[in-house]
């Protein structure tokens, strides 16, 4: 098997203990993503439209891909994942080709999840309202970026619910979040995904230090207080790692990871948030 075989099935093993804290997002998700694929007779027979698009928005490093990969694997979804930002080639049109192309796949192997990381970059706010007809071009427009969201409004709006493809977007910029995506049947399930609480963070530790050999001198529920306030669940998983590397480069061999290391690797890893970003959300 090769190797990028290989790293695709550990990337479909995460299970939703992999993820500390969120635990509304989690349950707000699996009813809005499994639910529906796993008693979709169920939804039929009581007339519940699933929803078609769910979008998560929320500062960068807090799990937003990691929850939509959980939500594939234990829903026993496919999972088609396209990222907004390098789905522009420099062929234009190579890109809508992708997006049908996307979606002709998922609904072939429905029950599906087609992924549209940092999908901000295909629905830029001057394209999003010229698409919705708010601008001279309308759905017309000559721009690529212009045609790419227009391709994929109109995948959406062809989407039967029925058939159980799911498409969820992920961004960090909610000033993106634009009337024409929202309208029904497009992304009608909005999800803010927070930063770590302290009880959220203390657990993202307990996870990134469990298969390590830790001194009874580190405590990380004190680790998990005021001191890492604006860490993300990226943060936390690099302090980790730092505070591995600190114990190691210390002491090769010996590798037990103490408190001293945890200092060292909260100097070394800044923390990503700060309040002037957090106010955008
Ligand atoms: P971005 O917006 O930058 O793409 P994201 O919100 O999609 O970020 P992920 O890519 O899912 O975040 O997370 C980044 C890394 O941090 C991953 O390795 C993920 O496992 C880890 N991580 C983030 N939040 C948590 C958490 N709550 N629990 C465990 N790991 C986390």
């Amino acid at each position: 098997p090769s190797t990028l075989r290989t790293t695709s099935i550990s990337v479909d093993r995460v299970t939703w203990s992999d993820i500390g804290g969120l635990d509304e997002v989690k349950q707000k998700l699996q009813q809005a993503v499994e639910w529906p694929i796993i008693h979709r007779d169920t939804f039929a027979r009581l007339g519940l439209a699933a929803p078609r698009g769910v979008l998560l928005y929320g500062p960068p490093g807090c799990s937003k891909t990691t929850l939509v990969k959980v939500i594939a694997s234990t829903s026993g979804a496919s999972f088609h994942s396209v990222n907004g930002a390098a789905l522009y080639s420099p062929f234009v049109g190579d890109s809508e080709r992708e997006i049908r192309t996307t979606f002709a796949r998922a609904r072939a192997s429905a029950p599906s999840i087609i992924f549209f990381d940092e999908v901000d970059a295909i629905v830029g706010k001057r394209s999003l309202e010229k698409a919705s007809g708010g601008g001279s071009g309308g759905r017309g427009g000559d721009s690529v970026q212009e045609r790419v969201l227009s391709a994929l409004l109109n995948e959406m709006d062809g989407i039967e619910a029925a058939r159980g493809v799911l498409v969820v977007g992920a961004t960090n910029r909610p000033d993106m979040i634009d009337a024409a995506l929202m309208r029904p049947g497009r992304f009608d399930r909005i999800l803010y995904v927070p930063p770590p609480s302290q009880e959220a963070r203390h657990q993202i530790l307990k996870i990134y230090t469990k298969s390590m050999p830790v001194s009874p001198d580190v405590d990380l529920k004190i680790i998990s207080g005021e001191r890492t306030n604006r860490y993300t669940g990226a943060d936390l998983k690099a302090v980790c790692r730092e505070a591995a590397m600190e114990a190691l480069r210390e002491s090769m061999g010996v590798g037990v990871v103490q408190r001293k290391h945890f200092d060292a690797a909260l100097k070394a890893v800044t923390p990503t948030l700060s309040d002037e970003m957090l106010k955008q959300y």
